[in-house]
């Protein structure tokens, strides 16, 4: 299904014109596809019927209250990275009994905070944290559930900077250290161990990776039931990839198909932790172009989205598909399509082919995950707003921020 396509010439997010959404909330504009977002987690949840699951949507890649809310009517967990996440899981409607705390850094204030609101798992990360956690657990008079996250070093063959199961990322525990750190945790009064917990990377387009991980978590598994110690689940992480340009990721029957056969016949609960191919390709950044500009070898579209909104092209020099709203006759050139932020890596798209003029409206796909949650005021502009489209409705879920809202927090020192 094509949620975003054009009608009568015009791009429209379901039913509703962009150019309409762009007079009604300026831009640039996040906007979002109700039916994208449902279709994805029901696809997900579809491709596991019949086995016990339990789908954590990693909300770093989108964490409006609207869409956590969403996914939460359809049965959803949340894998949290932050304090400030499960606060957003809670503000939503969220239950924290489904939620999975994942993260090497989490601090005191934060696993107080979590244990507090009874999430389901901390996914631990490293020895310390094993330790710091059980002082939490016991001086509260609580019990934390956890996982050992263990880095399987295996090569997830995505962008180095979103690669975290290769032994020289900081994620994880090492494969040879999770038994020993296993026993500890067995051992410590604030902990009681429920599972196991791998995530190796995003962006993945492969099955074969994510194979390779499963079968060293269950080499673990299964030694570790040989000592005495039983896992009531199994977490596989996020990571599987969308398609942004010509990827071919694979479908997500096709890819829990391939992990439910190797699990076999273990009575075991599956915890999955999907970020991106919930949310990515159910939305779009809505910008407008303010000048179009020539240099001796280049044609610039420069427009009001940049790299503060959507960071991935500057970051992972990522490709976003973009198209003009309303198709225009007329011979297309090969534009560059820049932000107004003075940085030369403020760039949205590189030589792409477009029949546009100053003025007129763009769309940047893809933009569901990974886009708003990583947007920034740099160059003191405010945050776009996020809108969402259901049929021939749009709802407001996030405002545009003011200009007084970027220093209400500052202060001048006295004279
Ligand atoms: C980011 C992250 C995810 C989600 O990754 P996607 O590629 O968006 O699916 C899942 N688990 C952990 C621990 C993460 O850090």
């Amino acid at each position: 299904m094509n949620v975003f396509a054009h009608r009568d010439g015009v791009l429209h997010a379901e039913s509703v014109s962009l150019e309409a959404i762009a007079r009604e909330f300026g831009t640039p504009c996040y906007v979002y596809s109700r039916a994208a977002l449902e279709n994805s987690f029901r696809e997900f949840a579809l491709a596991c019927s019949g086995h016990d699951v339990l789908i954590c949507y990693a909300m770093k890649a989108n964490s409006n209250l609207a869409i956590l809310d969403l996914f939460a009517r359809l049965g959803a967990g949340f894998d949290i990275v932050s304090g400030g996440e499960l606060a957003r899981v809670i503000a939503a409607g969220g239950d924290p009994g489904k939620v999975v705390f994942s993260g090497v850094g989490k601090s005191e204030a934060e696993i107080r905070i979590a244990l507090n609101a009874g999430i389901l798992c901390f996914n631990v990360e490293s020895e310390g944290e094993l330790e710091r956690l059980s002082q939490i657990a016991v001086a509260a008079k609580k019990v934390a559930p956890i996982s050992l996250r263990v880095n399987p070093d295996v090569d997830a063959k995505t962008h180095p900077y979103i690669s975290t199961g290769l032994k020289q990322n900081k994620f994880g525990i090492a494969h040879e250290d999770a038994p020993a750190l296993y026993r500890r945790a067995a051992s410590l009064p604030g902990i009681r161990v429920v599972g196991i917990d791998c995530h190796i990377g995003s962006q993945l387009t492969e099955i074969a990776p994510f194979l390779a991980a499963l079968d060293r978590v269950l080499n673990l598994v299964d030694r570790l039931q040989r000592s005495g110690i039983h896992l009531e689940h199994i977490d596989l992480g996020g990571g599987v990839g969308i398609r942004y340009r010509n990827e071919e990721p694979p479908s997500l029957a096709n890819y829990a198909k391939a992990l439910f056969k190797r699990l076999g016949r273990r009575k075991v609960r599956v915890l999955f932790e999907p970020g991106r191919v919930l949310v990515g390709n159910a939305g779009l950044v809505l910008t407008r172009i303010e000048y179009v500009k020539q240099n001796e070898s280049r044609n610039f579209a420069i427009v009001d989205a940049a790299m503060n909104d959507l960071m991935r092209p500057a970051l992972y020099s990522a490709w976003h598909g973009i198209e003009a709203v309303r198709q225009r006759p007329g011979k297309a050139r090969k534009y560059d399509i820049v932000g107004p932020i003075c940085e030369t890596g403020d760039f949205l798209g590189k030589n792409r082919m477009l029949a546009v003029e100053s003025g007129d409206l763009l769309a940047i796909h893809s933009a569901g995950a990974y886009g708003m949650s990583m947007s920034s005021n740099y160059n003191s502009r405010p945050r776009a707003p996020e809108v969402l489209v259901d049929g021939d409705q749009v709802h407001l879920i996030r405002e545009r921020e003011q200009i007084a809202d970027l220093f209400s927090g500052e202060r001048l020192v006295p004279r």
